[in-house]
């Protein structure tokens, strides 16, 4: 934490009474500080490189390693004069370039839907889907995998309907809500293909099958999208045999390396976002850099599959030798390996051990998951490399045996 952060959090130890706005401001900071869910940025100086300062990156969702790969920037770096640094305008004005169309239509060819639109970030993606599908009438519902990630869940909190939540990954339970809330008219059921924390998969044929005609399934795709399918077209295209009644969330800020996200799915949806979807009509256009950047790394996806390849050898890898440190593997083939440590000030301390020992992790606490799994999550990319991965094996070994053994 930084003197200055400290220095408030001490300031605010005695102001509980009468609290003008700033001492109402210290007080939730000092009572989140104690209880142990106070958050300081990490400042990164080669982006996203898997080494920072000496210590080895392993929080990034860089999963192919992009954000940096040089054919992409050079691709983007040949086309800034042509494209320019910004779009220039909202969407519906004079912010919609050539290069957002040849994004969509990629995008849409490769998720195998009949139309997709671009949005500036996978939360305002989120938050459109929700503002123009459940607020189409009062009589709707939106159903939600417990787990789902907060700009997901957000959009159905801000919209003007019911809101119900099935146990995570439980398909009978989510049958279950599905009969209770049948006199809903239109039910839309919510949840992720690779779930952001826990790195598991949502039974997305099964929900599928649950489906009919007045109900609509939403996968979010952002950290799947890119890694798995063919060509990196995520999990949904081959998991779900339905195209009519299915809208595919994705981002590009992961795999992919870049930054804004899109929506895919059948031409009437989409149609309806870009006519009546806030976060679309109300906002500057995602930057023509930004898509450049994106639609060069779905191409390299497409040429070069020895990145995704690497990815997978490396979860492998790190899954194999996970149980020798004393953690039980999920033996989850993904990207996002979760070490779920319990409550949050032993998290801190697990993080702050890894760091200590040139790993940077971040301690994942409340509210991004329940208050009983704070968690240090783990992510594997494409850059690593096998000694950088068995340096964090071994330091979890030293962590597992100095630190959390004592401590229990
Ligand atoms: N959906 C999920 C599952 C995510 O993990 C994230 C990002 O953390 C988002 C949506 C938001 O995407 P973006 O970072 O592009 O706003």
């Amino acid at each position: 934490m930084s003197a200055v952060t400290t220095k408030l959090v001490k300031d605010c130890a005695n102001n509980t009474d009468n609290l003008n706005i700033s001492e109402q401001l210290k007080h939730k900071l000092k009572t989140h500080y104690s209880n142990n869910l106070y958050r300081s940025r990490l400042q990164f100086i080669k982006n996203q490189q898997p080494e920072q300062k000496g210590k080895l990156n392993f929080c990034s969702n860089d999963y192919l390693g992009f954000a940096n790969n040089a054919e992409i920037i050079k691709k983007t770096q040949e086309l800034l004069p042509i494209l320019g640094t910004g779009s220039g305008a909202s969407n519906l004005i004079c912010g919609y370039h050539t290069i957002h169309q040849d994004l969509e239509l990629l995008i849409a060819n490769l998720v195998n839907c009949e139309q997709a639109i671009l949005f500036p970030s996978g939360y305002m993606a989120n938050l459109a889907i929700a503002d123009v599908l459940l607020n189409l009438n009062t009589n709707t519902i939106a159903i939600h995998d417990h787990n789902n990630h907060a700009s997901i869940l957000d959009g159905s909190r801000l919209a003007n309907c019911k809101m119900t939540r099935f146990a995570h990954n439980n398909t009978e339970h989510l049958n279950l809500l599905l009969n209770k809330y049948n006199n809903y008219n239109n039910k839309f059921i919510f949840t992720e293909s690779l779930f952001s924390m826990d790195g598991d998969f949502a039974p997305l044929t099964e929900i599928t099958n649950l489906l009919n005609d007045n109900s609509v399934l939403i996968i979010d795709e952002s950290h799947a999208f890119g890694v798995y399918g063919n060509n990196g077209q995520g999990l949904a295209h081959q998991k779900t045999n339905t195209k009519k009644n299915k809208l595919i969330m994705g981002t590009f800020g992961k795999a992919l390396g870049s930054a804004g996200a899109f929506v895919a799915g059948p031409k009437l949806f989409i149609e309806s976002l870009i006519q009546f979807a806030r976060t679309y009509i109300y906002t500057t256009a995602l930057s023509p850099i930004a898509t450049m950047a994106s639609l060069e790394a779905i191409k390299l996806n497409f040429q070069r599959p020895e990145y995704r390849e690497k990815l997978f050898d490396n979860i492998h890898y790190f899954c194999l030798n996970l149980e020798k440190t004393g953690f039980s593997s999920p033996a989850l083939v993904s990207p996002i390996q979760p070490i779920i440590i319990g409550d949050s000030k032993t998290c801190i301390k697990a993080a702050d051990f890894l760091n200590r020992h040139g790993i940077i992790v971040t301690a994942v606490r409340a509210p991004t998951v329940a208050k009983n799994k704070a968690r240090i999550r783990i992510t594997l990319s494409a850059k690593h490399n096998i000694n950088q991965i068995d340096h964090l094996l071994n330091t979890l070994k030293k962590l597992k045996t100095e630190i959390l053994n004592s401590s229990i």
